[in-house]
């Protein structure tokens, strides 16, 4: 099966997708201030997601949080607010249809075992294929896994320009449902993506390497094509992502000028001086953005 990459013929629609497990710092807050102008540009919708489906990794408080600082600094979002904890029988139709058309099936390994074959890919270990034709008699099935193959699956990213990979050796059958009974990241983007009708994908580049997969399962899904374009990824003076793991600090609102000011000139839009309030500094950055000016990155932020 290959990948087919058309540009969306749908009015544009994209969205922002931040995930509660901590509140928003520089990177997350840069990635929305770039979806949302990019959605603006083209005349388009920007929808807000709320990835809260791994309760284990959600910081109490986080969604709200995020929502408050989002409305503080001027972000208007389109459509409803979506939760994901609020749609597990969406995933589960679609990890039904994937089973019942051959794309999915029943993983019975650990992860030890699979640490054990000792293949490393693109995105930690790679799975080896072992239950691709059955689990083993004796064990039983603990996740569900999308059948992926070898030959290079490939898109052209808006900034960063062409990639590929070669889902199986790469990566490996890709985890949709668990073991511990959440289900997978990759499956929840992809069915919300389709079913919000997203045309453009705007986000940060940490999910460049997610891609390909989630362009195979849309395929597998029937989908429709979208376009993505991953925003340069906002590191430490260590060079690590920032995050809640690598301590970002969070945005304060209550400086909401001044944060999407740094925002901005960290993609490569430096606004005017006399821009010095919120509503003026959305309207200068409306006016003058452009994706060409945005550095691929990434980007260090001391
Ligand atoms: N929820 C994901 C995150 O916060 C982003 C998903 C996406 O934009 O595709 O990393």
């Amino acid at each position: 099966m290959s990948v087919t990459l058309d540009a969306p013929s749908r009015p544009y629609r994209g969205r922002f997708a931040p995930s509660p497990t901590g509140l928003l710092h520089a990177g997350s807050l840069t990635t929305a201030v770039g979806s949302y102008l990019e959605a603006k540009r083209h005349g388009g919708e920007w929808w807000l997601r709320m990835e809260d489906l791994d309760p284990p990794r959600e910081m109490a408080g986080a969604a709200d949080a995020i929502l408050r600082t989002l409305a503080a600094l001027g972000f208007e979002w389109d459509g409803e607010l979506v939760w994901q904890h609020a749609r597990h029988e969406r995933y589960r139709a679609a990890l039904d249809q994937l089973l019942a058309q051959g794309h999915a099936y029943g993983c019975g390994c650990t992860r030890r075992e699979i640490a054990e074959a000792g293949v490393r890919g693109a995105d930690g270990m790679v799975y080896p294929g072992t239950c691709r034709n059955g689990v083993a008699a004796g064990r039983t099935a603990r996740a569900w896994r999308l059948r992926v193959d070898d030959a290079p699956t490939c898109f052209v990213d808006r900034l960063q320009g062409p990639y590929c990979q070669r889902l199986q050796s790469e990566i490996g059958d890709v985890v949709l449902l668990r073991a511990d009974g959440f289900w997978a990241y990759q499956l929840a983007v992809v069915v919300d993506d389709m079913a919000q009708g997203m045309t453009d994908i705007v986000r940060g580049a940490d999910l460049l390497v997610s891609t390909p997969r989630q362009l195979w399962l849309r395929q597998c899904l029937g989908g429709a094509a979208v376009t993505h374009c991953h925003l340069p990824l906002m590191v430490n003076a260590a060079g690590e992502k920032l995050s809640k793991q690598t301590l970002a600090p969070a945005i304060d609102a209550a400086s909401a000028a001044v944060e999407l000011r740094r925002a901005l000139t960290r993609l490569g839009h430096t606004p005017p001086p006399d821009a010095g309030s919120v509503a003026e500094l959305w309207q200068w950055a409306r006016a003058h953005w452009q994706l060409a000016r945005v550095p691929a990155g990434p980007i260090v932020i001391a």
